[in-house]
Protein backbone atom coordinates (compact mmCIF):
# COMPACT_ATOMS: atom_id res chain seq x y z
CA UNK A 1 0.00 0.00 0.00
CA UNK A 2 1.05 3.66 -0.61
CA UNK A 3 1.81 5.81 2.18
CA UNK A 4 -0.53 8.41 2.09
CA UNK A 5 -2.48 8.71 5.38
CA UNK A 6 -3.48 12.42 4.99
CA UNK A 7 -5.11 11.27 1.63
CA UNK A 8 -2.91 14.51 0.07
CA UNK A 9 -4.11 15.24 -3.40
CA UNK A 10 -2.09 18.33 -4.17
CA UNK A 11 1.57 17.39 -6.23
CA UNK A 12 4.57 19.48 -4.54
CA UNK A 13 7.87 20.19 -6.26
CA UNK A 14 10.15 22.52 -3.59
CA UNK A 15 13.69 23.26 -4.57
CA UNK A 16 16.47 26.42 -3.83
CA UNK A 17 15.88 29.42 -5.38
CA UNK A 18 19.33 29.69 -7.30
CA UNK A 19 22.08 26.79 -7.81
CA UNK A 20 25.14 27.86 -9.50
CA UNK A 21 28.19 26.11 -10.26
CA UNK A 22 31.62 26.05 -12.06
CA UNK A 23 35.22 26.09 -11.81
CA UNK A 24 36.37 28.99 -9.91
CA UNK A 25 33.07 29.78 -8.68
CA UNK A 26 33.68 31.17 -5.56
CA UNK A 27 35.62 34.32 -6.68
CA UNK A 28 32.12 35.47 -8.04
CA UNK A 29 30.67 34.73 -4.93
CA UNK A 30 29.82 38.20 -3.83
CA UNK A 31 27.82 38.96 -6.95
CA UNK A 32 25.57 35.63 -5.93
CA UNK A 33 25.39 36.16 -2.24
CA UNK A 34 24.88 40.24 -1.55
CA UNK A 35 21.42 40.15 -3.01
CA UNK A 36 20.76 38.00 0.32
CA UNK A 37 22.15 40.62 3.09
CA UNK A 38 25.20 42.80 3.94
CA UNK A 39 26.41 40.93 7.51
CA UNK A 40 27.07 37.09 6.73
CA UNK A 41 27.88 34.38 9.81
CA UNK A 42 29.85 32.38 7.60
CA UNK A 43 30.93 28.88 9.27
CA UNK A 44 32.64 25.87 8.05
CA UNK A 45 35.42 23.88 9.48
CA UNK A 46 39.22 24.10 10.35
CA UNK A 47 39.95 22.43 7.29
CA UNK A 48 37.47 24.20 4.98
CA UNK A 49 39.10 27.41 6.13
CA UNK A 50 42.52 26.81 4.77
CA UNK A 51 40.94 24.95 1.13
CA UNK A 52 38.47 27.72 0.71
CA UNK A 53 36.89 29.85 3.79
CA UNK A 54 39.70 31.96 4.33
CA UNK A 55 39.95 33.48 0.73
CA UNK A 56 36.00 33.36 0.43
CA UNK A 57 36.33 35.10 3.66
CA UNK A 58 38.66 38.01 2.00
CA UNK A 59 36.88 37.97 -1.43
CA UNK A 60 33.01 38.81 0.29
CA UNK A 61 35.08 41.54 2.51
CA UNK A 62 36.54 43.04 -0.33
CA UNK A 63 33.06 43.62 -1.82
CA UNK A 64 32.11 45.66 1.56
CA UNK A 65 30.15 42.52 2.88
CA UNK A 66 30.65 42.44 7.06
CA UNK A 67 31.46 38.60 7.25
CA UNK A 68 31.24 36.97 11.03
CA UNK A 69 33.76 33.91 10.52
CA UNK A 70 32.67 31.18 13.67
CA UNK A 71 34.59 27.66 13.16
CA UNK A 72 32.18 24.86 12.98
CA UNK A 73 32.95 22.09 15.05
CA UNK A 74 32.33 19.14 12.76
CA UNK A 75 29.17 17.43 14.25
CA UNK A 76 25.31 19.07 14.01
CA UNK A 77 24.33 19.15 17.62
CA UNK A 78 21.65 20.75 19.34
CA UNK A 79 23.94 22.88 21.70
CA UNK A 80 26.33 23.38 18.62
CA UNK A 81 23.21 24.77 16.40
CA UNK A 82 22.65 26.85 19.56
CA UNK A 83 26.11 27.97 20.24
CA UNK A 84 26.33 29.33 16.32
CA UNK A 85 22.84 30.98 16.04
CA UNK A 86 24.07 32.88 19.17
CA UNK A 87 27.57 33.89 17.49
CA UNK A 88 24.65 35.41 14.50
CA UNK A 89 22.50 36.93 16.86
CA UNK A 90 25.33 38.41 18.88
CA UNK A 91 26.63 39.80 15.58
CA UNK A 92 23.26 41.00 14.12
CA UNK A 93 23.59 38.63 11.08
CA UNK A 94 20.80 38.78 8.32
CA UNK A 95 22.10 35.62 6.44
CA UNK A 96 23.98 32.53 6.98
CA UNK A 97 26.58 30.81 5.00
CA UNK A 98 27.67 27.34 5.23
CA UNK A 99 31.17 26.12 3.46
CA UNK A 100 31.43 22.65 3.52
CA UNK A 101 30.86 19.26 3.45
CA UNK A 102 26.47 17.79 4.48
CA UNK A 103 26.80 18.21 8.72
CA UNK A 104 27.59 21.84 7.88
CA UNK A 105 25.21 22.43 5.52
CA UNK A 106 22.64 20.79 7.24
CA UNK A 107 23.88 23.29 10.62
CA UNK A 108 23.60 26.65 8.79
CA UNK A 109 19.74 25.36 7.53
CA UNK A 110 18.86 24.90 10.95
CA UNK A 111 20.60 27.90 12.63
CA UNK A 112 18.86 30.17 9.52
CA UNK A 113 15.26 28.73 10.54
CA UNK A 114 15.75 29.31 13.74
CA UNK A 115 16.86 32.67 12.72
CA UNK A 116 14.15 32.75 9.97
CA UNK A 117 17.22 34.73 7.11
CA UNK A 118 18.43 33.47 4.38
CA UNK A 119 20.69 30.92 4.29
CA UNK A 120 23.25 30.11 1.48
CA UNK A 121 24.74 26.52 0.90
CA UNK A 122 28.33 25.89 -0.56
CA UNK A 123 29.17 22.52 -0.78
CA UNK A 124 32.82 21.59 -1.12
CA UNK A 125 32.85 18.07 -1.85
CA UNK A 126 29.79 16.45 -4.00
CA UNK A 127 29.20 13.69 -1.75
CA UNK A 128 25.72 13.35 -0.87
CA UNK A 129 22.42 14.79 -2.13
CA UNK A 130 21.99 17.39 1.22
CA UNK A 131 23.20 20.53 -0.25
CA UNK A 132 19.80 21.25 -1.68
CA UNK A 133 17.41 19.57 0.15
CA UNK A 134 15.18 21.05 3.30
CA UNK A 135 16.24 18.29 5.81
CA UNK A 136 18.87 18.48 8.82
CA UNK A 137 19.82 15.55 9.98
CA UNK A 138 20.48 16.65 13.79
CA UNK A 139 22.98 13.94 15.68
CA UNK A 140 23.48 13.38 19.68
CA UNK A 141 26.72 14.82 21.07
CA UNK A 142 28.40 11.43 21.10
CA UNK A 143 27.84 11.05 17.30
CA UNK A 144 24.91 8.92 17.14
CA UNK A 145 21.59 9.82 14.94
CA UNK A 146 19.32 11.96 17.20
CA UNK A 147 16.24 13.56 14.64
CA UNK A 148 15.48 14.95 11.48
CA UNK A 149 14.62 19.01 11.27
CA UNK A 150 12.10 19.42 8.23
CA UNK A 151 13.14 22.94 6.96
CA UNK A 152 13.07 25.16 4.13
CA UNK A 153 15.61 24.84 1.17
CA UNK A 154 18.14 27.02 1.36
CA UNK A 155 18.11 30.37 -0.97
CA UNK A 156 21.15 29.77 -2.79
CA UNK A 157 23.32 27.00 -3.47
CA UNK A 158 26.57 27.40 -4.63
CA UNK A 159 29.57 24.77 -5.72
CA UNK A 160 33.35 26.19 -7.15
CA UNK A 161 34.25 22.62 -9.13
CA UNK A 162 37.39 23.86 -8.70
CA UNK A 163 37.79 23.48 -5.09
CA UNK A 164 35.58 20.07 -5.20
CA UNK A 165 37.85 18.89 -8.00
CA UNK A 166 40.23 18.89 -5.03
CA UNK A 167 38.78 16.20 -2.86
CA UNK A 168 39.66 12.63 -3.06
CA UNK A 169 37.53 10.68 -5.91
CA UNK A 170 35.84 8.46 -3.44
CA UNK A 171 33.79 12.18 -1.82
CA UNK A 172 32.27 11.81 -5.86
CA UNK A 173 31.96 8.03 -5.44
CA UNK A 174 30.10 8.03 -2.82
CA UNK A 175 27.84 11.49 -4.14
CA UNK A 176 27.19 8.61 -7.39
CA UNK A 177 26.69 6.28 -4.98
CA UNK A 178 23.46 8.42 -3.33
CA UNK A 179 22.56 9.91 -6.68
CA UNK A 180 22.07 6.63 -8.40
CA UNK A 181 19.56 5.54 -5.92
CA UNK A 182 17.04 8.54 -6.52
CA UNK A 183 15.91 6.73 -9.57
CA UNK A 184 14.99 3.75 -8.94
CA UNK A 185 13.92 5.03 -5.53
CA UNK A 186 11.57 7.17 -6.64
CA UNK A 187 9.91 4.89 -9.43
CA UNK A 188 8.75 2.62 -6.90
CA UNK A 189 7.02 5.21 -4.99
CA UNK A 190 5.04 7.25 -7.09
CA UNK A 191 1.75 6.93 -5.14
CA UNK A 192 3.20 8.09 -1.97
CA UNK A 193 3.88 11.32 -0.28
CA UNK A 194 7.19 12.65 -0.76
CA UNK A 195 9.65 14.25 1.89
CA UNK A 196 7.89 17.61 1.10
CA UNK A 197 4.71 16.51 1.79
CA UNK A 198 3.16 16.22 -1.42
CA UNK A 199 2.69 13.85 -4.27
CA UNK A 200 5.37 13.48 -6.84
CA UNK A 201 5.18 15.46 -10.04
CA UNK A 202 6.00 14.63 -13.48
CA UNK A 203 9.47 17.29 -13.17
CA UNK A 204 10.52 15.08 -10.18
CA UNK A 205 9.86 11.75 -12.64
CA UNK A 206 12.24 13.92 -15.27
CA UNK A 207 14.82 14.83 -13.14
CA UNK A 208 15.31 11.44 -11.91
CA UNK A 209 15.38 9.54 -15.10
CA UNK A 210 17.98 13.00 -16.31
CA UNK A 211 20.36 11.77 -13.28
CA UNK A 212 20.42 8.44 -13.89
CA UNK A 213 21.08 8.74 -17.65
CA UNK A 214 23.90 11.34 -16.41
CA UNK A 215 25.72 8.54 -14.39
CA UNK A 216 25.49 5.87 -16.57
CA UNK A 217 27.02 8.85 -19.52
CA UNK A 218 29.95 9.87 -17.68
CA UNK A 219 30.29 8.60 -14.33
CA UNK A 220 33.47 6.52 -14.92
CA UNK A 221 35.20 9.63 -16.48
CA UNK A 222 34.22 12.15 -13.97
CA UNK A 223 35.36 9.85 -11.44
CA UNK A 224 38.93 9.57 -13.47
CA UNK A 225 39.05 13.07 -13.85
CA UNK A 226 38.53 13.52 -10.21
CA UNK A 227 41.37 11.32 -9.22
CA UNK A 228 43.80 13.84 -11.46
CA UNK A 229 41.99 17.30 -10.21
CA UNK A 230 40.53 17.47 -13.44
CA UNK A 231 38.02 19.76 -13.88
CA UNK A 232 36.01 18.49 -17.21
CA UNK A 233 32.84 18.45 -18.82
CA UNK A 234 32.22 14.78 -17.35
CA UNK A 235 33.23 15.88 -13.82
CA UNK A 236 30.97 19.31 -14.21
CA UNK A 237 27.79 17.02 -15.35
CA UNK A 238 28.20 14.58 -12.68
CA UNK A 239 28.90 16.98 -9.56
CA UNK A 240 25.45 18.63 -10.95
CA UNK A 241 23.55 14.91 -11.31
CA UNK A 242 25.15 14.01 -7.78
CA UNK A 243 23.81 17.87 -5.98
CA UNK A 244 21.42 19.20 -7.95
CA UNK A 245 19.47 16.33 -9.74
CA UNK A 246 19.58 13.96 -7.07
CA UNK A 247 18.55 16.28 -4.74
CA UNK A 248 15.91 17.53 -6.68
CA UNK A 249 14.84 14.11 -7.24
CA UNK A 250 14.39 12.55 -4.01
CA UNK A 251 13.09 15.70 -1.47
CA UNK A 252 10.47 15.60 -4.83
CA UNK A 253 10.51 12.20 -5.95
CA UNK A 254 10.28 10.50 -3.15
CA UNK A 255 12.61 7.56 -1.12
CA UNK A 256 12.54 4.01 -0.50
CA UNK A 257 14.26 0.84 0.21
CA UNK A 258 17.86 1.94 -1.04
CA UNK A 259 17.63 4.39 1.88
CA UNK A 260 15.78 1.96 4.68
CA UNK A 261 18.33 -0.68 4.02
CA UNK A 262 21.38 2.13 4.37
CA UNK A 263 19.74 3.39 8.29
CA UNK A 264 19.80 -0.86 8.87
CA UNK A 265 23.45 -1.06 7.64
CA UNK A 266 24.21 1.87 10.44
CA UNK A 267 23.59 -1.08 12.97
CA UNK A 268 26.56 -2.64 11.92
CA UNK A 269 29.57 -0.82 13.44
CA UNK A 270 31.92 -2.04 11.20
CA UNK A 271 30.49 -0.24 8.76
CA UNK A 272 30.68 3.08 10.30
CA UNK A 273 33.76 3.57 8.43
CA UNK A 274 31.76 3.71 4.95
CA UNK A 275 30.22 7.16 3.41
CA UNK A 276 26.82 7.66 3.00
CA UNK A 277 26.06 6.70 -0.45
CA UNK A 278 28.65 3.34 -0.10
CA UNK A 279 25.94 1.88 1.71
CA UNK A 280 23.01 3.65 -0.14
CA UNK A 281 24.89 1.95 -3.27
CA UNK A 282 24.57 -1.67 -1.84
CA UNK A 283 20.94 -0.63 -0.51
CA UNK A 284 20.10 0.03 -4.42
CA UNK A 285 21.09 -3.21 -5.58
CA UNK A 286 19.07 -4.69 -2.27
CA UNK A 287 16.29 -2.80 -3.84
CA UNK A 288 16.71 -4.26 -7.39
CA UNK A 289 16.70 -7.49 -5.95
CA UNK A 290 13.44 -7.11 -3.48
CA UNK A 291 11.39 -5.37 -6.63
CA UNK A 292 12.54 -8.81 -8.82
CA UNK A 293 14.97 -6.94 -10.86
CA UNK A 294 15.64 -9.37 -14.36
CA UNK A 295 19.71 -9.98 -14.22
CA UNK A 296 20.55 -7.51 -17.56
CA UNK A 297 18.99 -4.57 -15.36
CA UNK A 298 20.90 -5.73 -12.15
CA UNK A 299 23.63 -6.12 -14.52
CA UNK A 300 23.99 -2.53 -15.63
CA UNK A 301 23.90 -0.91 -12.33
CA UNK A 302 26.21 -3.31 -10.65
CA UNK A 303 28.60 -2.89 -13.42
CA UNK A 304 28.72 0.96 -12.88
CA UNK A 305 29.00 0.92 -9.20
CA UNK A 306 32.12 -1.53 -10.18
CA UNK A 307 33.23 1.52 -12.86
CA UNK A 308 33.72 4.04 -9.58
CA UNK A 309 34.81 1.38 -6.89
CA UNK A 310 31.56 1.15 -5.08
CA UNK A 311 30.89 -2.16 -3.04
CA UNK A 312 28.34 -4.55 -4.53
CA UNK A 313 29.39 -7.04 -1.72
CA UNK A 314 29.58 -7.84 1.55
CA UNK A 315 33.56 -8.27 0.94
CA UNK A 316 33.73 -4.88 -0.88
CA UNK A 317 31.83 -3.42 2.23
CA UNK A 318 34.60 -4.90 4.30
CA UNK A 319 32.19 -7.48 6.19
CA UNK A 320 33.26 -10.53 4.67
CA UNK A 321 31.86 -12.57 7.47
CA UNK A 322 28.97 -10.62 8.10
CA UNK A 323 26.51 -13.24 10.01
CA UNK A 324 22.64 -13.89 9.49
CA UNK A 325 21.87 -12.42 12.88
CA UNK A 326 23.52 -9.23 11.80
CA UNK A 327 21.23 -9.12 8.58
CA UNK A 328 18.29 -9.69 10.45
CA UNK A 329 18.92 -6.90 12.59
CA UNK A 330 19.48 -4.68 9.22
CA UNK A 331 16.03 -5.80 7.68
CA UNK A 332 14.96 -5.13 11.23
CA UNK A 333 16.04 -1.51 11.09
CA UNK A 334 14.90 -0.68 7.45
CA UNK A 335 11.36 -2.37 8.05
CA UNK A 336 10.99 -0.33 11.49
CA UNK A 337 7.75 1.49 11.20
CA UNK A 338 8.16 5.47 9.85
CA UNK A 339 10.70 4.02 7.32
CA UNK A 340 11.16 5.12 3.22
CA UNK A 341 10.71 1.49 2.66
CA UNK A 342 6.92 1.68 3.86
CA UNK A 343 6.58 4.18 0.56
CA UNK A 344 6.62 1.63 -2.17
CA UNK A 345 3.99 0.99 -4.13
CA UNK A 346 4.85 -2.82 -3.22
CA UNK A 347 4.93 -2.37 0.35
CA UNK A 348 2.18 -4.84 1.19
CA UNK A 349 4.28 -7.71 -0.25
CA UNK A 350 7.82 -6.31 2.38
CA UNK A 351 8.54 -7.69 5.36
CA UNK A 352 11.76 -8.15 7.53
CA UNK A 353 11.77 -11.59 5.89
CA UNK A 354 11.83 -10.11 2.27
CA UNK A 355 14.46 -7.62 2.79
CA UNK A 356 16.53 -9.89 5.15
CA UNK A 357 16.51 -12.28 1.40
CA UNK A 358 16.53 -9.20 -0.60
CA UNK A 359 20.19 -8.37 0.74
CA UNK A 360 21.99 -11.53 0.98
CA UNK A 361 20.80 -11.31 -2.82
CA UNK A 362 22.41 -8.09 -3.50
CA UNK A 363 25.46 -9.64 -2.22
CA UNK A 364 24.75 -13.04 -4.38
CA UNK A 365 24.43 -11.05 -7.55
CA UNK A 366 27.65 -8.83 -6.89
CA UNK A 367 29.61 -12.01 -6.75
CA UNK A 368 28.01 -14.17 -9.67
CA UNK A 369 28.87 -10.72 -11.70
CA UNK A 370 31.94 -10.37 -10.76
CA UNK A 371 32.59 -14.28 -11.27
CA UNK A 372 31.25 -14.29 -14.88
CA UNK A 373 32.50 -11.27 -15.84
CA UNK A 374 35.57 -11.74 -14.80
CA UNK A 375 36.36 -8.09 -13.06
CA UNK A 376 38.67 -7.27 -11.30
CA UNK A 377 40.19 -3.80 -9.94
CA UNK A 378 42.43 -1.74 -12.39
CA UNK A 379 45.65 -1.10 -10.57
CA UNK A 380 45.66 2.61 -11.91
ZN1 LIG B 1 20.97 9.78 0.54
Amino acid sequence: MPHNPNKVTERLFQSPSKYIQGPSAFHNAAKYLEPLGKAPLLTCDAIVYKIAGKQLIDSLQAANLKVTYAEFGGEITTPEISRLQKIAQDNTSDFIIGVGGGKTLDCVKAIAAALQVPVASLPTIAATDAPCSAVSVVYTPEGHFDHYKFLKNPDIVLLDTSVIAQAPARFLAAGMGDAIATHVEAKTCRQSVNPGGGLPAELSTAIGEKCEETLFKYGKLAYEANKLKAVTPAFEAVVEANTLLSGLGFESGGVAAAHSIHNGFTAIEALHALLHGEKVAFGTIAQLVLTNSPTAELDRYISFMLSVDLPVTFEQMGIPNVTNDELRLVAKFATAPGETIWSMDISDKVNEEAVFWAIKGADAAGREFIRRTGWTKARV
